[in-house]
């Protein structure tokens, strides 16, 4: 049984919120309510950060294989578990099962990765200037740590954070998004099942301007990993500071799909149809511009077109449903005001923009996929993260022009080119101001063995991930040993 409706501290299932808590209902259909959780008080959280603190030294003083065999027992649990977390999945985020699944399969590579990841932390030893003087350096872990969760991905961001953050010797407490607390607690699940020691993982659901601010401000906490919207993530990263609490914020994409004239315009479409729709648009390296070379735009667009009339939207769990629904009222509202805005600041709307209501699907937050194009760089359509599926289309002159409108939003996660010329492509590369570049590919496209964060507005801090996954997570300590 994953939705536990408890939070997870010093290795119990533990009533908390002293009473007061949240409904977690079903964004395919609001009448349902999936869930009841605890709202974690203030005093709940520090018990779990207390927690933490007590767990971090003898976790600390593990050896990494100690710790690693911890972590491929839940690593374990979790692949035996694929089917039932999907489903909570589902049903917490709306997302269709295929999709969930795949976000879980992304979270088991990227588990392993930074299980061996961490069995390579490695130092450096350096010649010295002295006779007979080892110089060398290690890494520590930094203690107690936050991780705070968004509820778009609300399995593979945890995975992703917390994976490092154990093997490098830290405890950590963990908050997921208050719309998918029963992914966080089928992670933690696994842990439990592993037999993870007390306190080494706790797990609060809770607001963010409660359990959330305190893990923020409290001064244990000497690492915060968080991913989220840029006004949440900068707002953490001003109150950390004051403690001197290290930040990693991955936060909000406005990312470009640039597709030149030579390009080959069937695949450009495929990956601007996929990466702009896939859980219904609600991925941070979603495609939300794309931007066009004139000549090509009214094919383009028709292709496109052609694409998006075949998305099948409703509910996440039917085997027929390519789209699913967004995640929750509030973000309902927040894309159809998007919508809105865009129509009225002269976006034309080609497809979609409107709430589902037909079939059935009336109690859900469904919403058609959606193309503006006529959109012009100061547009808000062009400007802000809508967070659904709503993609904007951009027309260029020329291949200059197009590295200009890419660059010019205060975003920076993650772009693509579609083009044939090696020269422009790489030109791309070198001047595209994000964290993640494509070529011919998605602009979502990622593998666990190289980094993932942004730039500018969409990330601060080391990047997830890759090596500087664990590198976040540890302290450089450096030893000079007189032998002779
Ligand atoms: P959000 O509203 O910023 O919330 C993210 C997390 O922060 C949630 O757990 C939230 O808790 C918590 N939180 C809210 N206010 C807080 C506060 N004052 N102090 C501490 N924690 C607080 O983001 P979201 O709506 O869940 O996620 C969507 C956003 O995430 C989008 O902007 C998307 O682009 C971004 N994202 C970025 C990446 C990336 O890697 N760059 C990946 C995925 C998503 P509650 O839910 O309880 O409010
Ligand atoms: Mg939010």
């Amino acid at each position: 049984m994953v939705n536990l409706k408890r939070n997870y501290i010093n290795g119990a299932w533990t009533q908390t919120g002293n009473g007061a808590t949240s409904e977690q209902r079903n964004p395919a259909d609001l009448s349902e309510v999936t869930g009841v959780w605890p709202k974690a008080s203030v005093q709940d959280t520090r018990t779990a950060i207390e927690a933490a603190q007590s767990a971090q030294p003898a976790w600390g003083r593990l050896t990494v294989y100690q710790r690693a065999e911890y972590l491929k027992r839940a690593l374990g649990s979790i692949r035996e578990r694929i089917d039932a977390i999907a489903d909570v999945l589902t049903l917490e985020n709306g997302k269709t099962l295929a999709e969930s699944k795949a976000e879980i399969a992304s979270a088991i590579k990227e588990m392993d990765f930074q299980i061996n990841e961490g069995l390579r932390l490695v130092g450096e030893v350096m010649p010295c200037e002295r006779d007979g003087v080892l110089a060398y350096s290690m890494r520590r872990p930094l203690g107690v740590v936050a991780i705070i969760t968004p509820w778009n991905f609300p399995f593979n961001v945890p995975c992703r954070k917390i994976t490092p953050a154990l093997m490098a010797g830290n405890t950590c407490v963990l908050k997921p998004a208050g719309l998918t607390p029963g992914v966080g607690a089928a992670f933690v699940q696994a842990y439990d099942e592993a037999g993870i020691p007390p306190g080494v993982l706790n797990f609060i659901t809770g607001s963010g301007s409660e359990a959330g601010e305190e893990l923020v401000s409290n001064p244990v906490i000497k690492a915060i990993s968080f991913t989220g919207s840029t006004e949440v993530g900068m707002g953490i990263h001003v109150k950390a500071s004051r403690n001197l609490t290290r930040t990693q914020l991955e936060m909000g994409g406005k990312n470009p799909l640039v597709v030149l004239s030579d390009a080959n315009l069937t695949e450009a479409a495929d990956s601007a149809a996929l990466a702009a729709y896939a859980c219904a648009g609600q991925w941070c390296t979603s495609t939300s511009r794309v931007v066009v070379e004139r000549s090509v735009l009214d094919d383009f667009v028709d292709m496109l077109l052609e694409r998006v009339k075949k998305f099948v939207v409703g509910r996440g769990n039917d085997p027929r449903v390519t789209m699913g629904p967004v995640c929750g009222e509030a973000q309902l509202k927040s894309i159809l005001d998007g919508i809105e805005r865009g129509r009225a600041e002269g976006g034309r709307l080609r497809i979609g923009g409107q709430r589902i209501v037909s079939d059935g699907l009336d109690k859900g937050c469904f919403i058609e996929p959606t193309i503006f194009d006529n959109v012009t760089p100061d547009m808000f359509l062009a400007q802000e993260e809508i967070f659904g599926p709503v993609l904007s289309v951009m027309a260029v002159n020329n291949f200059e022009e197009a590295i200009e409108v890419a660059n010019h939003v205060r975003f920076g996660l993650a772009s693509s080119i579609y083009t044939r010329d090696l020269q422009k492509a790489l030109t791309f590369v070198e001047r595209t101001d994000v964290g993640l570049t494509h070529v011919n590919l998605p602009t979502a496209l990622k593998e666990p063995q190289l980094s993932f964060g942004g730039v500018k507005c969409s990330g601060c801090g080391l990047p997830e991930a890759g090596h500087t996954g664990i590198e976040f997570f540890t302290e450089h300590k450096v030893a000079y040993i007189r032998y002779r």
